[in-house]
């Protein structure tokens, strides 16, 4: 039996512009191949046993060629993988989708298509550029700048004379050229144009001018690959249409979870947040001690409160086990957690050092010094943090966990980079490890997912 190779459409750059059967498909994958343009907050999609690989650049930061990226599909699947081939926009539009397609289809090998969001048209709208219009064009045309090497032309005279919009992907490289070929043609010099890089994502720049300037203008703003070149008088729009929101500009790294409020919250001002991987959590097997010989329990956090129920329910008993003892924890956010499961805390306990003969309850480590110490879990890390952290402005650490997550997922390079990075801790403890890094700068926050956007918006608006 063979397996299946999804050729899937990621989108334009935003994560959040993938579709719902791209994020499933990302999910179920045994091997994901993602090429350079793909925002890697994307492979936090994928299931923690997925093979992820790189073809954009690798191992030698030199680009896979295509012929061996044809081989890893077709020989994937058949060692029965689910493999997906994640490529930028949508997988037909440029980007030998189409080749792809057809060797699969020639090797006998299960496939489809998942469509993507292409940067052809997206890429204009998130400039406030309709690609149509009633009153500036009937028509648009995608082409592409970049052409085989055997001398395969445009029909210059045919694109020149068009009256729609004219789109061109892969054509930074032949600006001057794309231009000149236009005004030979009878296109007006004074025909607008505006060259979009980085579409949908923080570091979208725009150059707006027309035929006979804007490669002057380009040079002088130091726009480059990977952009679009729109050529037509609907770029006259994108003035009026550009729809400007106050983190626009700002590249944040949160915590991978479910809930996303943090993520929501920060992509509706206009931010791109990206994900950093959490750990996953594994038990480690205990006996339950004698309980009685502890007059105060201290709980280092809810997943070592979850776990100790557990461990109660296993031998046979329950939280009347705990009956007539103190109940301690680290910080409110965890008092308030155990409130919720009925539990009400006895004292909050900011000093490290504990008073009384207390049994603290947690993870690995003690956190507490002077404590008898019961571990229950231990964390895994699951994959490397992929990002290029200059590329970022600021860090948000929910917990202290997290931030442990993400300090243990760094590379020694990506250490170095913190530098330029402003961490949010959501509360004083997590701050005070924080500045033990390397960070630009710690903000500390009252621990609520409002209040630090607050704090963020406060540092960044306006930028
Ligand atoms: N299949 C892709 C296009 C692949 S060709 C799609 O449908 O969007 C690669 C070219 O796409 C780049 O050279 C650039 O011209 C364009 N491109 C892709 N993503 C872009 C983005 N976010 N911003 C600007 N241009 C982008």
């Amino acid at each position: 039996m063979n397996g299946r190779v999804s050729l899937l459409g990621a989108g334009p750059g935003n994560p959040e512009l993938l579709t719902l059967i791209g994020k499933r498909r990302l999910n179920e994958a045994d091997v994901v191949l993602y090429d350079r343009l793909i925002d890697p907050s994307l492979l936090a999609f994928t299931n923690e046993k997925a093979t992820l690989i790189d073809v954009g650049k690798m191992p030698l930061h030199h680009k896979v060629k295509q012929s061996k990226i044809n081989e890893m599909l077709v020989s994937y699947a058949r060692s029965e993988k689910k493999v997906v081939r994640l490529k930028a926009g949508d997988p037909y539009v440029f980007g030998r989708g189409g080749e792809e397609a057809q060797i699969l289809k020639k090797e006998g090998i299960d496939f489809e298509i998942i469509p993507g969001i292409t940067s052809a048209i997206a890429g204009l709208a998130a400039a406030g550029i309709p690609i149509t219009h009633r009153d500036f064009a009937s028509s648009f045309h995608v082409i592409t700048g970049h052409h085989k090497k055997d001398g395969q032309q445009l029909d210059w005279n045919n694109i020149a004379s068009q009256e729609g919009t004219l789109v061109f992907l892969m054509g930074m490289a032949q600006l001057s050229n794309i231009c000149q070929q236009l005004i030979k043609y009878g296109k007006d010099k004074k025909t607008p144009v505006a060259i979009i890089q980085w579409a949908t994502q923080w570091r979208q720049k725009m150059v707006i001018g027309d035929l006979s300037n804007i490669v002057e203008l380009v040079n002088k703003k130091g726009l480059s690959s990977p952009a679009l070149i729109v050529v037509g008088n609907v770029v006259r729009l994108s003035e009026q249409l550009n729809v400007t929101r106050p983190l626009k500009k700002v590249h944040v790294l949160v915590p991978y979870s479910q809930r996303q409020r943090l993520f929501n919250m920060l992509g509706d001002l206009g931010a791109t947040a990206d994900f950093y991987q959490r750990t996953t959590v594994k038990s480690i097997p205990v006996k339950l001690p004698n309980l009685d010989s502890y007059s105060a329990i201290l709980f280092d956090d809810f997943i070592a409160y979850k776990k100790f129920v557990q461990l109660l329910l296993d031998c046979g008993q329950d939280l009347r086990a705990l009956v007539g003892k103190k109940i301690l924890v680290g910080n409110d956010s965890i008092a308030k957690q155990l409130h919720n499961q009925g539990l009400l805390v006895d004292e909050v306990i900011t000093d490290k050092k504990s008073t009384g003969h207390l049994l603290e309850i947690g993870g690995q480590y003690p956190m507490y010094e002077d404590t008898e110490f019961l571990s229950l879990y231990h964390r895994q890390q699951v994959k490397s943090l992929l990002f290029d952290l200059t590329e970022f402005n600021a860090v948000i650490f929910p917990s202290t966990v997290s931030l442990m997550d993400f300090k243990s997922a760094l590379n020694h390079k990506q250490v170095g980079q913190l530098k330029n990075i402003i961490a949010f801790a959501m509360g004083k403890s997590i701050g005070d490890i924080a500045k033990r890094m390397n960070f630009k700068k710690v903000i500390n926050c009252r621990p609520n997912i409002n209040a630090t956007i607050e704090q963020v918006k406060e540092e960044f608006a306006g930028d």
